[in-house]
């Protein structure tokens, strides 16, 4: 069985009615010029939100877009009228999960658990976008099994599994019902309207500042400002969550000033545009599947920090490179992650990552990187204590790879040895450094033990995929964005989607 969570980007004008509930769907909603909406949460998990119009009264939209209006004072309060009734949900362990071009493997894989008398069933998560004749296809087929209502029960069974038929399990959250219960919104007026489960607004010119939002880095409060409409909901935990819905090119507008400088030539910031565009959409319709929006905006999908951090340079890198996405040769997504400074190499995606190679994401010579030197001295002391290794003996590069970068590395102390088998694990164990593309020295304790290390460094970041200051120096040399996108993703093509 085949439950659908495809999205399907089809180029008309769709308004938006409650009544379809936008809130819970994979499907997009467009703006009258075509452009994707994108549902990003500002707040969530609260007990009451606060939302001012920073020149101008605010809208209520009591059934949404389209439907009835309030027109309010310039600032509203919403809260919950009683405590909200949570989502049902299940928990379902995922035992496998393929590309729609791997659908042959499929029923093998589901004959598999069969025949073990496990009923698999299987997900479809992600998206599959079909505009004006051009498709990029970027579903995926979860394979799952032994559903349980309870999530404490479902990990505990996920561990079982993966022990005993040696797979790699992770959760799939069903929405079984969603939440449901009755916001209410009062104004300085004591305009009181009522909403079930949802509520919208809109400034009727200007900004929204919405208070508290949640912060980039995920805990604590903040105050934001937002352009467009902004729901109410309730989240599947039955608190409060504050949506914004923003075009497409708000969003990547809003993000890209803290990606790059918005200084940096114009071709490298359309490269790094189309870069974060496609990073976008493979974002969407695989996260927060179990959630009222597609997007959260903290670190965890991408930091946004609304309508104040747009900038009219990149803004206008966004608008140049309007509904252009980097896909592969099969239709896919370009997985088009990008780092700081490469340091004059880029690396496989594999030796920085446990997970499968990307032909896409191989190292390259990046002969228009600025230096980016640094140097760090390690006491031998403090990190075989990190480390609880005793007093440490031998600091041994096993591997390096393609780009010089650091991807194995063995640590041994008296109480015991410790390996780093990717270029993250080496950083992370270092004491996240700047990179792991570094030279060592080391100097010793009369007793032999390691008292400390010299590390000489260049690069900043991962230095997977775009690499920001190559990308900045092919500009300045004349490169356009497309050259820049083709050196450092092989094999790739740019498709212009709306
Ligand atoms: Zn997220
Ligand atoms: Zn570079």
């Amino acid at each position: 069985m085949i439950r659908g969570l495809v999205a399907i980007l089809a180029l008309a004008c769709t308004s938006l009615h409650a009544e379809e509930s936008p809130l819970w769907s994979r499907q997009f909603t467009w703006t009258r010029d075509h452009l994707p909406l994108v549902t990003v949460s500002i707040s969530q998990g609260r007990d009451e939100i606060t939302l001012r119009g920073v020149s101008a009264p605010v809208r209520l939209l009591s059934e949404g877009p389209g439907g009835p209006e309030v027109n309010g004072g310039t600032r509203w309060r919403i809260r919950l009228e009683k405590p909200a009734q949570p989502a049902r949900l299940r928990w379902h362990i995922v035992v496998a999960s393929f590309s729609s071009s791997e659908r042959t493997h499929l029923d093998r894989e589901l004959q598999r658990w069969r025949s073990r008398d496990l009923r698999p069933q299987t997900f479809e998560i992600g998206t599959l976008f079909g505009v004006s004749g051009q498709v990029v296809d970027d579903r995926r087929l979860l394979v799952t099994v032994a559903p349980a209502e309870d999530e404490a029960a479902a990990r505990h069974q996920a561990q079982a599994l993966a022990a005993r038929f040696r797979v790699h399990t992770s959760l799939h959250r069903e929405i079984v019902e969603p939440p449901h219960g009755l916001l209410v919104a009062e104004d300085e007026h004591f305009t009181r309207v009522h909403g079930d489960s949802v509520l919208w607004f809109a400034p009727q010119e200007g900004l929204l500042a919405v208070e508290p939002v949640d912060p980039p880095s995920g805990t604590g409060a903040a105050r934001g400002l937002y352009s467009g409409q902004i729901y109410l909901t309730i989240d599947a935990l039955g608190r409060l969550t504050a949506v914004n819905v923003v075009p497409e090119d708000r969003l990547l507008g809003g993000l890209l000033p803290s990606e790059m400088g918005a200084a940096a030539p114009q071709e490298a910031l359309k490269a790094q545009a189309v870069a974060a565009r496609t990073e976008l959409f493979a974002k969407l319709g695989t996260r927060h599947l179990d959630a009222p929006f597609r997007l959260c905006s903290t670190v965890h999908c991408q930091v946004y920090g609304g309508a104040s951090k747009e900038d009219p340079r990149t803004a206008a890198a966004v608008t140049a490179t309007r509904g252009e996405l980097l896909a592969r040769r099969d239709g896919h997504l370009v997985d088009a992650v990008y780092s700081a400074s490469c340091g004059g190499h880029t690396e496989d995606n594999d030796r920085a990552w446990a997970t499968d190679p990307d032909p896409a994401l191989r190292g390259v010579a990046d002969d228009h990187c600025a230096k980016s030197d640094w140097s760090r001295r390690l006491e031998g002391s403090a990190l075989a204590q990190a480390s609880h290794l005793g007093a440490l003996k031998s600091f041994e590069v096993l591997e390096r790879g393609v780009s010089q970068r650091v991807v194995r590395l063995r640590l041994t102390g008296t109480e015991g040895t410790i390996e780093a088998h990717s270029e993250l694990a080496v950083r992370r164990l270092l004491g996240d450094l700047p990179s792991a593309l570094f030279t060592f020295s080391l100097e010793r304790s009369p007793d032999g033990t390691l008292r400390t290390l010299q590390l000489t460094g260049k690069g900043h970041g991962h230095g997977v995929g775009l690499c920001q200051s190559g990308a900045m120096g092919m500009a300045a040399e004349g490169q356009g964005y497309r050259e820049i996108l083709q050196h450092y993703y092989r094999g790739t093509t740019i498709r212009k989607l709306y």
